[in-house]
């Protein structure tokens, strides 16, 4: 996978799932620092139409979808004047997916995010990935969809992004483990009494990254680097036994590949996660970042722990799910998916978050997967379960 810088007729046709999100504000803000460079095909989002519309209104694309069908009357008429059509439904985001682009940013949070990254997928697009549940819940079939279609997966999450440009795609006998590096999140250093009684608020407020609210919850539960892990392993091809996860609170180094000559080469970068989000954007080439610059001897001191299995059980769970294989991984997800809204919303306790992930691991069968139907029959059976135990009945 050699990145050679191939002329490509400018401007690039994008399309953005999720939008209205963290990892899509940070992509609209990227696009429209270089408005020659990009054609916006479509934009979608779930139920934010006047940040949806605000988008569209800047960025004149073909079409803006809004997933909330209630919605598409406001959105019809947010958007009246502009010649940008209105759609809404979850049908639509997907439709979205498939009009004819070079690029699509896969932001959607959650396996909702699953039949919208496998319609461009389908059409051999170039996909910008941030969407790291879809490769969790149905990750070697996804995988074969991209290998079968030709399409490109350009990892955006940070970790994943950092380990695309430092390893050796050319020369895989040659690499030894990759390192996922995590900044701990908020409760890093938090007794796991106290963890008891931790509020969505507190959870939510990461130290080093600004963050939609799932991702930060998983980030305080260290989930988020339980299903990296999983996300590294389809992505990389390596065995959960050789993927390290080091505790770096600065995040600063982004990731490492370690080689068997001894060599390990990492990314690094001011933590901003438009940094991966302009590397996928701009790929093969680069484009300008209006991130800080990295200044070492400010930052003067980059430390590592090792991650506190005691503390943070979910990491353990993923490393079971994904030895165990099958649909394991896509029952951790979904059961997580419903603990977090769970937790969100006020009804279960912070530790409860990878109790309900647990008992619903031991409750699902998780066979070998067979077809991406399974994986939605899977992920439907986990969440009904997981909101059972949520509810605290067995
Ligand atoms: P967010 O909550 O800020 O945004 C989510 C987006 O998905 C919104 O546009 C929302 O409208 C849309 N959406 C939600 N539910 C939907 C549904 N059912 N149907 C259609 N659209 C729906 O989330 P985020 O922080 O931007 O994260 C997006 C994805 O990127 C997640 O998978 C996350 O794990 C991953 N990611 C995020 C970051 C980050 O810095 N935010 C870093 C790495 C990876
Ligand atoms: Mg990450």
């Amino acid at each position: 996978m050699a990145h050679e810088p191939k002329p490509e007729a400018a401007p690039r046709r994008v399309t953005i799932l999720g939008s209205s999100g963290s990892i899509g504000c940070n992509t609209v803000d990227l696009i429209e620092r270089d408005p020659e460079a990009f054609e916006v095909v479509a934009l979608t989002a779930n139920r934010r139409v006047s940040v949806l519309a605000e988008q569209a209104r800047r960025l004149r694309p073909q079409r803006a979808v809004i997933g909330d069908e209630t919605l598409y009357g406001d959105l019809k008429e947010a958007l009246s004047g502009t010649g940008v059509e209105a759609a809404a439904g979850t049908a639509a985001v997907v439709e979205a997916a498939e009009m004819p682009s070079d690029w699509v940013m896969s932001a959607i949070v959650g396996a909702a995010g699953l039949d919208g990254t496998l319609a461009a997928v389908r059409r051999g697009a170039v996909i910008g990935l941030a969407n790291k549940e879809t490769l969790v819940c149905a990750g070697s079939l996804m995988m074969a969809e991209i290998a079968r279609h030709g399409a490109t997966l350009l990892p955006v999450d940070s970790e994943h992004n950092a380990i695309y440009q430092v390893l050796d795609f050319d020369n895989p006998e040659g690499v030894d483990r990759i390192i996922l590096t995590c900044s701990g999140g908020p409760f890093r250093s938090l007794p796991r009494e106290e963890m008891a009684d931790a509020t969505p608020q507190q959870a939510v407020a990461h130290p080093n990254w600004s963050m939609g609210a799932k991702i930060s919850v998983d980030s305080a539960t260290l989930m988020n680097k339980g299903l990296e892990l999983i996300e590294a392993h389809h992505l990389f091809g390596l065995p959960e036994a050789r993927i390290d996860i080091i505790i770096h609170p600065q995040s600063v180094i982004h990731s490492m590949v370690s080689y068997i000559d001894g060599s390990v080469l990492a990314q690094m970068g001011d933590p901003d996660m438009r940094t991966p989000i302009a590397y996928t954007l701009a790929w093969p080439a680069r484009m300008r970042a209006p991130v800080r610059r990295l200044d070492l001897a400010e930052i003067a001191q980059l430390t590592f722990e090792a991650p506190d299995p005691e503390r943070f059980p979910a990491l353990r769970l993923a490393r079971q799910a994904l030895q165990s294989g099958g649909a394991a991984p896509t029952v951790l997800n979904a059961a997580n998916e419903v603990a977090v809204h769970s937790f969100l919303e006020g009804r279960v306790g912070f530790l409860e978050i990878a109790r309900i992930v647990e008992r619903t691991l031991t409750t699902v069968a998780a066979p070998a997967l067979e077809s991406l139907d399974h994986v939605r029959a899977v992920d439907r059976e986990a969440r009904q379960v997981a909101t059972r135990a949520a509810a605290g009945e067995h």
